[in-house]
């Protein structure tokens, strides 16, 4: 490789670096949005909760009420039946035994008919709960609708992003020695990336630390590629660009 050669792969390097840096960053962003789609997501089925609960009350409330009902009905054909009885007793003593039965059985239904009533009652109240409730709920789909829309619409802009980026990039990167450019593509891969890095005074741009002055040397020579000992990077000079 010639003088110009090095320094010519290196400019493309470099600008192919912009580019892949930027697509590295655009990745992380996307990898983070499911997450995110997921915890909004669970938010507002949590706030769903305190709805569902209230609807559950409210089917207790009915179905305790028919059983009720029922229990009501019941002891009406009771009283049909003994009142009926009552024309065929003979005796005082049976007669006064089922006018007592039938009080007892009206004494029952009192207790009844005053429980299905004050059932109505808790069902006026929690069902305008439930109402006040759905309204909150629809309220806070709102809220989560729109913050979905919002992550799905930033979503779509970094994917048309990298779609762009990945276009420049095959585009520089044509121009790239494919040695060079296959070196690049696997430091980049390994090294979160960012395969190439500038020269900092004698300090690696990706590692932070110290390059030996015998790479250094071999860098202002522009003769090969020079990589940086401790992070295996590719080494520049911005001030040769
Ligand atoms: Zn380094």
């Amino acid at each position: 490789m010639s003088d110009t050669s090095v320094n010519v792969q290196i400019a493309k390097l470099v600008e192919l670096q912009k580019i892949d840096y930027e697509v590295y960053d655009l990745n992380g962003q996307l990898e983070e949005k499911p997450a995110m789609l997921e915890e909004i997501k669970e938010l507002f089925e949590g706030k769903k909760a305190n709805l569902h609960v209230l609807e559950e009350k409210l089917k207790t409330i009915q179905l305790s009420r028919k059983e009720q009902e029922l229990e009501l009905k019941v002891k009406e054909e009771g009283v049909s039946k003994a009142n009926a009885q009552l024309s065929a007793i003979k005796t005082n003593k049976e007669y006064t035994a089922k006018i007592s039965e039938i009080e007892s059985i009206k004494a029952d239904m009192s207790v009844i008919e005053d429980k299905i009533l004050i059932s109505y009652e808790e069902f006026d109240k929690v069902n305008a709960e439930v109402a006040k409730e759905k309204a909150n709920v629809a309220e806070e789909e709102k809220k989560y609708l729109l913050q979905k829309s919002k992550i799905d619409d930033e979503i779509n802009i970094i994917k048309d992003r990298i779609k762009v980026l990945k276009s420049q990039k095959s585009k520089v990167g044509s121009e790239v020695d494919p040695a060079c450019l296959d070196m690049y593509e696997k430091i980049l891969v390994r090294k979160n990336g960012l395969a190439i890095v500038p020269l900092n005074g004698n300090i690696c741009g990706g590692c932070n630390l110290n390059v030996l002055p015998q790479e250094i040397n071999n860098l202002k020579k522009k003769h090969e590629l020079v990589f940086c000992e401790k992070c295996n990077r590719i080494l520049y000079l911005e001030e040769y660009l």
